[in-house]
């Protein structure tokens, strides 16, 4: 956690100035005793009545400036401890967002999400008790000793003996609460997994009747939870009642022995009384201390989990001294001997991997589901980073370039269609902020998406859900694809993009992209043969190996796998 603090810098003033007003908060707590024990001791025995009043205003001042400092102090370490909040969730944040498709794998959305949130929230609720806690309770200890003892040595024994068995309590509610405390975050987590996917997967899990199934899931979990809660607290409800009966028992021993050296003439009323209110400050601030070692594991908890979020390098990175991206070669793509396994899997997900794809020509791949084609076209915007050989764009490493300047080259239609809530025009406008009208209408228009845009209430201001959630399958392929048309790059990925498209739209896109990507290389995942049969190079991949390459023909002429596919889906006159 104290890694953390070193973000506390902007709010270093703050931070002093609590210090300082909790320092002035004690000594005026410190004070108040004597100043009592003054009046009972020297104002009521004397029956002077002018000092009484006078000690009693100066009381009153004391308190109401020990109490102001309070505040204060509230106030400004409230301050920090959100502002340490805001930032620590900015940086997850920032750093999250340079991470590469490994270490979300890693790490795990829904743990992401928690960490981000709850975890922060923990650590700075703990950093502001921290502020508030850390120099009061010593002082208030320590110089509830020295006041108490000054008052009456004879009455230290009492306190002698308490305060090692608080402390006692202390340690063991702490030692055992540390384990505890860490479980519940992980509980949290588990839970925060269950719940994303209940929701995300709603229509899944209804048409599939399996509503009881994830209830019971999330009642697991939430058991879980609970059960791990229910025993921080029995520790706390355990906890609380022995340091009451502690600090009662101290009381009475205070009067029965204060009262016994009151008789024989060895202290009196006023000293008797101040004692037994410093021993009593002495013990809260040990509890005080008691809460802080209670939270601070809990925090250092999720500060450790916060922490390895910010210690995960990412993989992916840009090079130290970027090649310019090159302006005169305008998008070859070119792969050379490229191997890539995910993390954790045996196999490679595509290997050996050879091929050139040029401006003004279309690079088709097909394949069967899970023989490597979203993976290799991830490898191009660098999701994520070959294991061997190398991709090269107009001649240049795609290691060797920002990845700014790589992907500003690149207009992605990913497989599943990803929206955003907002309108469709901006929407599409997210290919290019500052997009015209007319780019983005082009854009839907060569999308073959002017249509339903047009069919719909308030046309390119209509408003689409979050995840698109009000729009067909279709749709929002066909948005996407306007999202990267948008773009102009001279690269276009499309991975299986027209698979929800119907035939006769599909061969309109088609047509209407042609024109649209006369000099960009484009790249074309699909599984209709029909989608890809007139492409200039068509790419056969089978288990992450290329199986055959080259156009309709020559393929159908020599590769098996292709002649199989074809077969699967082509009609004899179809072929020819
Ligand atoms: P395709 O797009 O051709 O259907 P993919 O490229 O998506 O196939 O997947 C190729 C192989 O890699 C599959 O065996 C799949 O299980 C595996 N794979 C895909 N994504 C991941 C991932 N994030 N982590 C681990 N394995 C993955
Ligand atoms: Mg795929």
């Amino acid at each position: 956690m104290f890694r953390l603090w070193k973000f506390l810098k902007p709010y270093a003033v703050p931070v002093v100035a609590v210090v300082i007003l909790v320092f002035f908060q004690s000594m005026a707590d410190l004070s108040l005793p004597t100043l009592m024990s003054d009046i009972v001791n020297t104002g009521i025995t004397n029956g002077d009545i002018p000092y009484i009043l006078s000690r009693g205003a100066l009381m009153l001042l004391v308190a109401l400036g020990g109490s102001a400092c309070a505040i204060l102090a509230g106030y400004l370490a409230s301050h920090a401890s959100m502002g340490l909040g805001e930032i620590v969730r900015h940086k997850i944040f920032t750093h999250v967002a340079g991470f590469s498709l490994h270490e979300f794998d890693k790490i795990g959305t829904p743990s992401l999400v928690t960490r981000n949130t709850n975890d922060v929230t923990q650590v700075q609720m703990t950093t502001l008790i921290i502020m508030r806690m850390m120099i009061y309770a010593p002082i208030m200890c320590v110089g509830g000793v020295i006041m108490a003892v000054s008052k009456d040595a004879g009455l230290a024994p009492v306190i002698i003996v308490v305060m090692p068995i608080l402390a006692a309590v202390i340690a063991v509610v702490a030692l055992r609460g540390f384990p505890l405390f860490r479980q519940i975050q992980k509980k949290i987590d588990r839970i925060n997994l269950v719940l994303r996917e209940a929701l995300t997967g709603i229509r899944v899990i209804r048409a599939f009747n399996r509503e009881e199934d994830e209830k019971r899931r999330f009642d697991a979990a939430n058991i879980d939870l609970t059960r791990v809660s229910i025993s921080v607290n029995r520790l706390m409800a355990f906890t609380m009642p022995i340091m009451m009966l502690v600090l009662n028992l101290t009381t009475v021993g205070v009067i029965w022995f204060g009262s016994q050296r009151i008789n024989v003439g060895l202290t009196n009323v006023g000293n008797m009384m101040a004692f037994l209110q410093y021993a009593m400050q002495i013990l809260f601030a040990m509890l005080m201390a008691a809460l802080m070692l209670i939270m601070v594991p809990r925090a250092q908890a999720s500060a450790e989990r916060i922490n390895e979020v910010l210690d995960t390098e990412p993989e992916i990175h840009d090079p130290a001294r970027p090649v310019p991206a090159k302006l005169r070669r305008k998008g070859y793509v070119e792969f050379r001997n490229v191997s890539f396994h995910y993390h954790g899997a045996e196999e490679p997900a595509v290997s050996g991997i050879s091929f050139t794809a040029c401006p003004g020509e279309v690079t088709a791949i097909i394949g069967s589901t899970g023989s490597g084609k979203s993976t290799l076209i991830n490898l191009i915007p660098r999701f994520y980073d070959a294991d061997e050989g190398e991709i090269l764009i107009d001649t240049v490493d795609v290691r060797h370039l920002t990845q700014t300047d790589l992907r500003a080259k690149i207009g992605l239609v990913p497989q599943t269609a990803v929206l955003f809530s907002g309108t469709i025009a901006d929407n599409i406008r997210y290919g290019k902020e500052d997009a015209t009208d007319e780019e983005v209408r082009r854009a839907a228009e060569t999308a073959q998406a002017l249509e339903f845009i047009s069919a719909m209430k308030d046309g390119f201001d209509s408003f689409i859900a979050q995840g698109g959630t009000n729009l067909s399958g279709g749709q929002k392929q066909r948005l996407s694809i306007a999202r990267a048309l948008v773009r102009r790059p001279e690269i276009y990925l499309f991975d299986d993009s027209f698979s929800a498209l119907d035939f006769k739209t599909d061969a309109r896109l088609r047509a209407a992209l042609k024109k649209e990507t006369v000099e960009a290389t484009v790249l074309i995942v699909g599984q209709r043969v029909a989608t890809i049969m007139d492409s200039d190079r068509i790419i056969v991949l089978d288990e992450g190996k290329i199986a055959g390459m080259g156009t309709h023909k020559e393929l159908y002429a020599a590769c098996d796998i292709y002649k199989e596919i074809v077969a699967s889906q082509l009609s004899e006159e179809e072929i020819a």
